[in-house]
Parts: C-alpha cells; sequence; structure tokens
C-alpha cells in the first residue's frame, strides 16, 4: 500500500539535505528538516484521535509550518482545508462548521477562531469538541520526528478548498490525490519546471495558485522555493536574483512596473513569469515585454479544477488570451440555454474534462449535479471563446452578463474600449438595476494618476465605437476597483453600492 501523493511530493524527499524554502530571514530549510517537522505535525493529528478522512481546518499566516501542516494531512491522511488569512471569526465559524473540520489550527491573536483561546498565544490547534488541543509549537515538540505514513489510493479525497466567494458564497471544491497529482504532473512538464528552479514564492498559500499549483509543482521537480509572506515589491526585487521563476496574479506585475529599482538586467537570468487568478491587461503584458524583453505567460485555472489552460512554453505567448487547453484537459465552450458546442470565434460557457476536475462541491448535491455534468465535463461559469489559433479568451462571468432591454451584453467587450480612452486606467462595467431596460450598462473608470477622464467625451466616443444597446448609460470616476487578496475585481461590491444609480 502507498500513499500516492505524499510519496510524490515529499516521500521522494525523505533524509535529503537539498534546499526547500529559502526563507526572507536568509535562512535555508532542507527537504529532511521539513519533513521531520511534518511527521510532529502529523502525529500531533493523531495523538488528537484524528484519523484518514477527517478535516483540519488551517488559519494562519504563510510560513513553513502553515506548509508543513498541508504537508502532515497528506502524510497521515487527512483533507487539508486552508482558510483566507483574511477571514473574520464568525466566517471561520462557518468555514469550520460547514465542512465538519475536527481541529482549527488558528493565530489566537488574529482570529479567536471557535473555541475561546487565550490571546498572543502562539498558534493553537483546537480540538472542535473541546477535548484537546495546545500550542502547535508544544504539540509538536512533544512527538516523534517519523510518522508511519498513512494508506490512500488516488482517489481519496486530499483538501477541501474553498473557491473565493467572488460570486457568492464560497463553495467547498472536494479534490482528490488524482486530481491534484495529475494537474502537478502536467504543469511541472508543461512550464519546464527541474531542480535547478528557484520559484519566488509570494502569493498566499490558502488558494489553488499559491498551494496547489506552485508548492506542488516544486516538490515534484525538486526545486526550491524562495518563500516570502506576502506580496512586497521590494521584497520580490532582493530575491529575484537568487530565482529562476515567478508566478504570480496580475498585481504583481503592475507594482513590479511601478517600481524603480525593477530593471531589465535583474530579470536577465530569470526563465519563466505566469500570471493568473485574475485577466491580465494586454497594457501590463507588452510594459513588461518592453522594460524586461520577457513575455508574461498567463494561464487560467480555478478552485474546482487547478489549471485548466496555459499559454504556450516555447509558441506565441498572446496577450489577452490564457492559451491552450492544457495536456489532458478538454474545454469547449457551450450555448448557455441549449447547452451544444459552439463554433470557434463564438462566446458562450466554457466548460472543461480532464483528470483535474474535483469532485464536487461538500454538501451542495444539487448544484454539484448542476454544474458536473454526468458526462464529466465542469460548467465553469465562465464565458469565453476559442479563436481560429485555439486559444482561448475570457470575456468574464456568467454572472456578470449584463441583460438589458434583452440584448446580452459582455462586460469585457465594453471595458475594453473604456480602457482604451485618455485618462483611465482600467475600467469595469455592471449591470445595473434599470426600471425601463430591467438592467443597464454602468461604466466605473478608474483614472489614470493625475489625469481627469472627462466622461462626456468618453460617452460620445462609445457610441460611435460600440452598438447604442451596449454603451454605458453612465460613467463614474473612482481612483480604485475593489479587489480581493489574489487581484479579482469584486463586481459584486460594485453592484451593491451602484445599486440605485438608475433610479429603481
Ligand atoms: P466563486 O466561485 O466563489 O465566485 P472565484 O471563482 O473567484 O470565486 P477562484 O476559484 O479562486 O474563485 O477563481 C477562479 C476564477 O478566476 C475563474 O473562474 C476565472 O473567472 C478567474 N480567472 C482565473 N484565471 C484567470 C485569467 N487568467 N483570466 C481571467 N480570469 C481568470
Ligand atoms: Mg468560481
Amino acid at each position: 500500500m502507498a500513499n500516492p501523493l505524499f510519496d510524490a511530493l515529499f516521500g521522494r524527499h525523505q533524509g535529503k539535505d537539498t534546499p526547500f524554502l529559502h526563507l526572507p530571514d536568509g535562512q535555508t530549510l532542507t527537504h529532511a528538516a521539513f519533513l521531520a517537522r511534518t511527521a510532529r505535525f502529523a502525529n500531533a493529528f493523531a495523538a488528537c484521535g484524528l484519523i484518514a478522512g477527517d478535516r483540519v481546518a488551517v488559519q494562519i499566516d504563510k510560513s513553513a509550518d502553515a506548509l508543513a501542516l498541508y504537508a502532515a494531512c497528506v502524510q497521515a491522511g487527512l483533507v487539508f482545508l486552508p482558510l483566507n488569512t483574511a477571514y473574520k471569526p464568525a466566517e471561520v465559524d462557518y468555514f469550520v462548521s460547514n465542512s465538519g473540520a475536527k481541529v482549527l489550527v488558528c493565530d489566537p491573536a488574529k482570529t479567536s477562531g471557535l473555541a475561546p483561546v487565550a490571546k498572543g498565544a502562539q498558534a493553537r490547534l483546537e480540538t472542535l469538541d473541546g477535548s484537546g488541543g495546545g500550542t502547535l509549537a508544544d504539540l509538536a515538540e512533544a512527538q516523534s520526528e517519523t510518522f508511519d505514513t498513512i494508506d490512500r489510493s488516488q482517489g481519496d479525497l486530499a483538501a477541501f478548498l474553498y473557491t473565493s466567494g467572488t460570486t457568492g458564497r464560497s463553495k467547498g471544491a472536494m479534490l482528490s490525490q488524482a486530481n491534484l497529482l495529475s494537474n502537478a504532473e502536467t504543469l511541472k512538464e508543461f512550464w519546464r519546471f527541474t531542480e535547478r528552479d528557484v520559484l519566488l514564492h509570494a502569493l498566499p498559500i490558502f488558494h489553488t495558485h499559491g498551494l496547489f499549483v506552485a508548492t506542488n509543482i516544486i516538490l515534484l521537480s525538486g526545486g526550491s522555493m524562495v518563500f516570502l509572506p506576502k506580496l512586497d515589491v521590494d521584497e520580490l526585487i532582493r530575491f529575484m536574483p537568487r530565482a529562476t521563476s515567478l508566478m504570480g496574479v496580475p498585481t504583481f506585475y503592475t507594482r513590479l512596473l511601478d517600481h524603480p529599482g525593477f530593471t531589465r538586467d535583474l530579470t536577465s537570468h530569470m526563465r519563466l513569469f505566469i500570471s493568473g487568478s485574475a485577466p491580465l491587461l494586454a497594457e501590463t503584458h507588452k510594459a513588461f515585454e518592453a522594460r524586461t524583453g520577457h513575455r508574461i505567460l498567463e494561464r487560467y485555472g480555478m478552485t474546482e479544477t487547478n489549471m485548466n489552460t496555459s499559454n504556450p512554453y516555447d509558441g506565441d505567448r498572446r496577450a489577452g488570451t490564457v492559451g491552450h487547453p492544457l495536456p489532458g484537459v478538454e474545454l469547449k465552450v457551450t450555448d448557455p440555454d441549449s447547452g451544444t458546442t459552439l463554433p470557434d470565434g463564438e462566446i458562450g460557457v466554457i466548460e472543461v474534462r480532464g483528470p483535474n476536475v474535483f469532485q464536487g462541491y461538500w454538501q451542495m448535491p444539487e448544484k454539484t449535479a448542476a454544474e458536473l455534468r454526468s458526462d464529466g465535463f465542469f460548467i465553469t461559469g465562465d464565458l469565453g471563446l476559442i479563436d481560429d489559433q485555439g486559444y482561448v479568451q475570457i470575456v468574464g462571468r456568467g454572472k456578470d452578463l449584463i441583460i438589458s432591454g434583452g440584448y446580452n451584453i459582455y462586460p469585457k467587450e465594453v471595458e475594453l474600449v473604456l480602457d482604451d480612452q485618455p485618462g483611465v486606467l482600467e475600467s469595469a462595467v455592471i449591470g445595473v438595476p434599470h426600471g425601463d431596460l430591467g438592467e443597464a450598462p454602468l461604466g466605473i473608470l478608474v483614472r489614470e494618476k493625475g489625469a481627469e477622464p472627462d466622461s462626456e467625451a468618453i460617452l460620445a466616443q462609445l457610441n460611435t465605437d460600440l452598438a447604442r444597446f451596449k454603451c454605458p448609460r453612465k460613467l463614474i470616476v473612482v481612483d480604485a476597483l475593489p479587489r480581493n487578496t489574489m487581484g479579482k475585481v469584486q463586481k459584486n461590491v460594485l453592484r451593491e453600492t451602484y445599486a440605485d444609480v438608475f433610479g429603481r
């Protein structure tokens, strides 16, 4: 018997003094030291009475220990459930009770979690039936540095990952060992990661991107990571000379470009810059190439499926597209009403099938049945098209589609025109309740530093560039759009804020 995910990611490094994590204080943690820490945590879980299949919720700051808790869950056959560190106690309460987690590892100085725990203490492990727990450090110290890995099979669940909640309440996506393993193997090959890679890691580790994409690829390839607690551009620049590759969200790239210390020389030895989780503006893509000579490789994925598509490693990395379906992943665009496959070039709903597709939403059988078809295709909720070269373009979320006076408006199409207007840095177009049209498009413009966009002139220009029904009925100028930690624009927040602009 074996534990395929543990063996592939961690077991292969047992006893090796090779570097795994380079920490900001200059220390390097070897694979052996990391796995000793992992075994201590796995023993601590066993001492709390946890058995294979139990859920472990973790809400602590990004650190080597936070990652070792993930490894410990895999080793002990437990389901890892990382929680966004920004969640407040009431939100943690929801996720912990919804998932039926048996323990919560939390930092009482930040989140009280569920149990009333002492403020100012170190990270704690709380058993939710009140039967045990203590500081994580004490529990781990009391344990051995070896642990007999629990047998698991590829079909067993490895993680519950809650979606970001951009379009509604977060859903718990159940991911099997096979889901994680197959995607990591594909991406490692596709993006050519080897033991020579040093990945600059400044993403949070409670999302697919930072946890499963970045970490699992590095573990599979035998490379190492510069493990930064959060996005800090000075730190990215400080550590870039030691790195070979960077995985980021678009904000990483815009902030790097805004930094005077970000020069071509700094990137000359880098082999790969990857972006995803939110659309990368074509302007950022171009500016990055002009500054560094590197073309950012954009990819597309989600909590439920890990990664679906990627721009090519060798071929043309096309701005404004997320590339082609990854090997083993099927992607089609279907008509939202009939479900039939649409010809290339037509906008519809993106569906994907492959070993990366999750096992369903936890305790949401109806939602699972509606979105995960019996033929294996998952209805992603994203709208997009496949162009004549097979590149996939995302045009927005199904939920962001505006239906105005019976016409469909794809916000992205209007946003691209708005982004090109003088004084406009970026834009968001949303549907807002409108007495006559049901919904009408509203444009929200972000001003470029020091500029003041002329809304009337822009509206006049839009009326010549776009069909009348697509033109925003009003433009509002702001300094910034609301975004979550992964840089996703929160259109639900905008829709609430501006719900009454056209009167109801
Ligand atoms: P929820 O499902 O709870 O509303 P969410 O979909 O934002 O939240 P995630 O699974 O973290 O939660 O994000 C996946 C989504 O991110 C995709 O469905 C897609 O809309 C968006 N996305 C990811 N990569 C890209 C990209 N390169 N370009 C455009 N959008 C992207
Ligand atoms: Mg989603």
